[in-house]
């Protein structure tokens, strides 16, 4: 058992790997062991390539034979873009499979285990399946609810404050800080602002660290079609941007923006329900989206019950003023019992920031 479990930690090791690029499949790993030895070892690493499964068989090669596989996620069982894994560890002839979790995509939801099973395989399943929900949790999210996991983030000072009363925002927290919000941004699907946002700061809402790697969505909630054809996230063609609008804008006005290659998708109601831009998220293959503020777009989606977790870096500075907005604004709670509750999951100093993140806890 203790050896079991420690080569299903290097599997969850080997699956990290992958984290921020598989989207929309979950991220796996896989390990062989034969005679007391890792013959194998594999991570799925991009959605459309090979699944963890078949890099660690073909690394084991022979000696995948009589061999035991430690998986994160229970092994396919449905043509994809690539043939069944479950097929090919009943083809390499391994003794024992042993998994963490079941894959919840209904196309598989247990069907590789009992092929596994039937065809004379011993298949343990559930060892450190908490590890690997956590690792999977926006792909089981998606899968699941089918609209994306939102996360919260924001940069504030240490008495919660996200600008100064004047609106000034650049720069609260700490270059470290700056570059861990970039690393973050690269590991969504899209990224969504409010209009006033946008005004207020003309964001870029790009990854701009290390080597160049594709930019996420970035997504305006944007009513009546405010935000200002300079601005660049309209301009600068440097990542896809969509405005989401209410139903009543003008095809005129909109047709300024879609020269310059931006979409824009009215709303069927004249307001922006984040439900129905979930939906709508959710349908288009979203499966992580990252809420940059500001602080009445987060107040709609703590409203709408719409967050799965949040990320605040908080810097060492006082910044004051009744007037100076915090992380959600709007009207809030107005009973403590209401209140969102959070499991605070993480905490760290990014330079001389305090990172925290935080988990919706589910009622
Ligand atoms: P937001 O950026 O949250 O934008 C709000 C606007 O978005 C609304 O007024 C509305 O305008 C539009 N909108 C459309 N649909 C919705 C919806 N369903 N829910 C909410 N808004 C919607 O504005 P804030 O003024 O609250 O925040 C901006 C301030 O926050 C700026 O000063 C900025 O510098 C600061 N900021 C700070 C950050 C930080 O981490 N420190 C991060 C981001 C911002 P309309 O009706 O016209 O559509
Ligand atoms: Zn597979």
């Amino acid at each position: 058992m203790y050896r079991d479990e420690h080569y299903m930690r290097l599997a969850l090791d080997v699956a990290k790997a992958g984290i921020g690029q598989t989207s929309p499949n979950p991220v796996v790993g896989a390990v062989v062991v034969n005679g007391g030895a890792v013959v194998g070892l594999g991570a799925h690493l991009k959605a459309g390539e090979l699944h963890a499964e078949v890099h660690a068989i073909r690394m084991a090669g022979e000696k995948a034979r009589g061999a035991t596989v430690y998986v994160t996620l229970e092994p396919c069982s449905h043509y994809g873009k690539t043939p069944p894994c479950a097929d090919l560890l009943i083809q390499a002839g391994v003794r024992r499979v042993v998994i963490a979790t079941t894959d919840p995509n209904p196309l598989v939801a247990g069907k590789g285990i009992d092929k596994l099973r039937r065809a004379g395989i011993e298949v343990d399943v559930g060892l450190l399946k908490e590890e690997a929900d956590e690792l999977n949790r926006v792909f089981f999210h998606y899968i699941a609810a089918k609209t994306p996991f939102v996360t919260l983030k924001y940069a504030c000072s240490l008495d919660g404050k996200i600008a100064t009363a004047t609106g000034e925002s650049k720069w609260i927290t700490s270059e470290a800080a700056r570059q861990d919000v970039h690393r973050l941004r690269a590991q969504h699907d899209a990224i969504l602002v409010g209009v006033n946002t946008v005004l207020a700061d003309n964001p870029k809402l790009t990854v701009r660290i290390g080597e160049q790697r594709k930019n996420p969505l970035r997504i305006i909630l944007d009513t009546n079609l405010h935000t200002p054809l300079d601005a660049h996230v309209v301009t600068d063609r440097e990542a896809e941007t969509w405005i989401i609008t209410g139903s009543g804008i003008s095809w005129e006005k909109a047709e300024a923006y879609e020269r310059l290659g931006v979409r824009i998708i009215p709303m069927p109601a004249a307001h922006i329900h984040v439900r129905d831009v979930l939906r709508l998220l959710g349908e288009q293959r979203i499966t992580s989206l990252f809420v940059e503020g500001g602080s009445r777009v987060h107040d709609s989606f703590l409203r709408a019950g719409a967050v799965n977790e949040v990320v605040a870096y908080i810097a060492p500075k006082l910044i004051g003023g009744r007037e100076a907005p915090t992380p959600v604004g709007g009207l809030g709670f107005s009973r403590l019992e209401e209140a969102m509750e959070l499991d605070i999951r993480q905490l760290e100093m990014v330079g001389p920031d305090i990172k925290v993140v935080a988990a919706v806890k589910r009622r």
